[in-house]
């Protein structure tokens, strides 16, 4: 078991482009972790180097005690599932997921077992002898996953792991891989750009934008305090009220902003949006709070709404990180 290191770690690609820019991370043995952030903000590329499949420009990579930077991927003891989850066509559910066994030369009752074992683990053992393209597209990633996993790597680098299953699916999956992460206690990085998948699986989420780390810290971490008005706005399932003051900006969770007789916030109800159990209310101010089901106000309803003070934070305008 092995946690992962990296330092100053940067990759360029040719004609220029620092998809990672001297970042610092690390990954604790057994931990699952997630690296959240918008399309092109370098996850994948991170992702990458850690496996070996790009080389770092500048900086280390170390899995475990070793330092892994000059290794090629096969040396490294780490099992990649990319986004398309290639799978070979042409072999069986068994033979896929035993795959990597084979070529490391281990024997077939040692490889049949392997994959029995493994894809029971993951649901699939009635599609063993099938091939990938007999099975919807969740049964393929299940199968990539379980490929991953019987190679009994170190270290599991899932991209986007999720993201071509239907919703319903996902949901499923999403649980499973979390279990089957916690059984195995093998230490796990996912790239997702879901905000609500990477609070609801990760231990640890390190936020990025351009190449580089906005905050790392626990799912409730980053939701209650984001360290600087990016992550403030990339997290959450509604977006985080900032509202500038003097040299200033106050930002609360619509979550944490209820009507009072006086408060932080006053203003007409402009719009109200249901989202289930509860709803969103936006007033002409521009700030959102969120009620319970049939406790929305009527459109036009003059509002004042306050936070619990250690749910108010404040940002700098000027660099937009958080004020301590
Ligand atoms: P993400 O996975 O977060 O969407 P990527 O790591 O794929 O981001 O990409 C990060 C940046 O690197 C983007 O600007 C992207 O256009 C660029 N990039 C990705 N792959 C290559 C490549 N093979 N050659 C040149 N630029 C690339
Ligand atoms: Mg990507």
């Amino acid at each position: 078991m092995a946690g992962i290191t990296a330092r100053g770690l940067s990759t360029v690609y040719p004609g220029g482009v620092r998809a990672v820019d001297e970042l610092d991370l690390e990954v604790t043995d057994g931990e699952l972790f997630a690296l959240l952030g918008p399309s092109g903000c370098g996850k994948t590329t991170l992702l990458r180097t850690i496996a070996g499949l790009e080389s770092a420009s500048e900086g280390t990579v170390s899995i475990g005690s070793r330092d892994v930077t000059r290794l090629p991927p096969g040396d490294r003891r780490v099992a990649m599932v990319f986004q398309d989850y290639a799978l070979f066509p042409h072999m069986t559910v068994a033979e896929n997921i035993a795959y990597p066994l084979k070529v490391r030369g281990a024997a077939r009752s040692v490889r049949d077992e392997t994959a029995a074992r493994t894809a029971a683990g993951l649901s699939l053992d009635g599609l063993l002898e099938r091939r990938p393209g007999q099975l919807s597209g969740g049964q393929q990633q299940r199968a990539a996953l379980a490929r991953a996993v019987a190679a009994s790597a170190e270290v599991l680098l899932l991209d986007e792991p999720l993201s071509n299953l239907d919703a319903r699916l996902r949901l499923e999956a999403r649980t499973f891989l979390k279990k089957l992460q916690r059984e195995l206690a093998l230490t796990t990085v996912f790239v997702t750009h879901d905000q609500a998948e990477a609070l609801a699986l990760a231990d640890r989420i390190a936020v990025m934008d351009a190449g580089r780390i906005r905050q790392i810290g626990t799912p409730r971490e980053v939701f209650q305090r984001p360290a600087d008005t990016f992550v403030a706005n990339f997290i959450g399932s509604t977006p985080m009220n900032l509202v500038p003051r003097d040299a200033e900006i106050i930002g609360v969770r619509p979550e944490y902003l209820a009507p009072a007789p006086s408060g932080l916030f006053t203003g007409t109800v402009s719009i109200v949006e249901n989202l289930g159990v509860t709803s969103l209310v936006t007033l002409d101010c521009g700030v959102g709070y969120v009620v319970p089901e049939d406790d929305e106000p009527a459109v036009g309803t003059t509002v004042t709404v306050d936070a619990p003070p250690a749910r108010v934070l404040r940002y700098d305008r000027e660099t937009g990180l958080l004020v301590r």
